[in-house]
């Protein structure tokens, strides 16, 4: 379960927003320290950089100064694999210092041998790249054995008290019944809870034929969560998941997500990259947001669901409202 200091966090930060009349706030800050990786997936948009831009560090000085300037209770460190960071424990440090709650996302190849730089804490997650069933996830890495070491690394991580969560995606052709296997197994190595979203074709990604429209991703979700399991916990909003399913029409918020890396601020999310800026009050007041989300008719935008763009905006009507807070114990108790 996540800590309730965690929800309780997140929900008076939400509330405190609202009543200040602020209309554009972060919820999670998307860091990448590095754009490395000791994999090289299909799926992914990073790893392509030549190695003068893979080479590069943002120091843990650069990473608390972004975090502190957007002021997000939550960050999620991305990448790259963070685990190659040579000084991922001290960024981790200083963050935790800060009293943000970090998600430290990784793949989990090194992490049986970097556990002993962290200590078990309420602010920090381990939240472990798995895409599938050994089969699946092993393809969608585009390496065999790595399924395997990933589920050493979690195993090892539950047992030292860390709290861990998975963190999948799903493309087209994934198989529900599969999809809800791999949902029991891993509930069964202890984990917190499960992150899943569907996969968005990056722009820089090689493989572009399978990610998954946005019809497809509803009647994929619908076909995982039908009688849903008591013994799956989501690491999620109900309301996002309601929203993969079609259940709910949202917009995204891109700004509930925004991100930091060796670039600078993104614009205008996590998956586009139309500019940077230099300050996160730059990336605000300087983006124009109207261009982007489902309801702008951008072309990029059209497909999309992904996480980064709609959990903010399913957790700002989670706490923004009493009808949206109604909405999520519905959502919550119909489980
Ligand atoms: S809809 Fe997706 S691609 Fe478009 S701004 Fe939002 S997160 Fe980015």
């Amino acid at each position: 379960m996540v800590p309730l200091s965690q929800v309780w966090t997140v929900a008076s930060y939400v509330i405190g927003k609202k009543l200040k009349g602020v209309k554009r706030y972060p919820l999670v800050l998307m860091l990448e320290p590095l754009f490395r990786c000791n994999l090289a997936c299909a799926g992914c948009g990073k790893i392509q950089y030549p190695d003068h831009i893979l080479n590069r560090r943002l120091t843990p000085e650069q990473c608390w100064a972004a975090a502190e300037e957007c002021g997000a209770p939550i960050v999620s460190i991305a990448g790259g694999e963070p685990l190659v960071h040579k000084e991922i424990d001290r960024i981790v440090e200083g963050l935790i210092r800060m009293k943000r709650y970090v998600y430290l996302c990784s793949n989990a190849l090194l992490l049986k041998k970097r556990l002993d730089l962290f200590k078990p804490s309420k602010y920090l997650t381990f939240s472990i790249h798995l895409d599938g069933l050994k089969e699946e996830h092993d393809e969608s890495v585009c390496r065999e054995g790595v399924y395997e070491t990933a589920v050493e690394g979690i195993k090892e991580a539950v047992k030292r008290g860390f709290r861990v969560t998975i963190n999948s995606t799903l493309f087209d052709g994934a198989n529900p019944e599969r999809v809800r296997a791999f949902f029991d197994e891993a509930m069964r190595l202890g984990i917190e809870g499960i992150m899943v979203s569907p996969g968005y074709s990056y722009q820089k990604a090689p493989d572009q034929e399978h990610f998954l429209q946005r019809n497809k991703t509803r009647e994929l979700f619908k076909q995982i969560l039908k009688d849903r399991k008591k013994s799956w916990k989501f690491n999620l909003s109900p309301l996002f998941l309601e929203f993969l399913q079609g259940n709910i029409e949202y917009d995204c918020t891109p700004w509930g997500n925004p991100t930091y890396n060796v670039f600078g601020w993104q614009k205008p999310c996590y998956l586009l990259q139309d500019g940077y800026a230099k300050t996160f009050k730059e990336l605000i007041e300087s983006t124009p947001w109207e261009k982007y989300g489902f309801r702008s008719g951008n072309p990029k935008c059209a497909n999309c669901m992904v996480h980064s763009g709609y959990e903010a905006t399913a957790v700002n009507d989670t706490f923004g409202s009493w009808r949206g807070f109604a909405k999520t114990v519905k959502a919550t108790l119909s489980l």
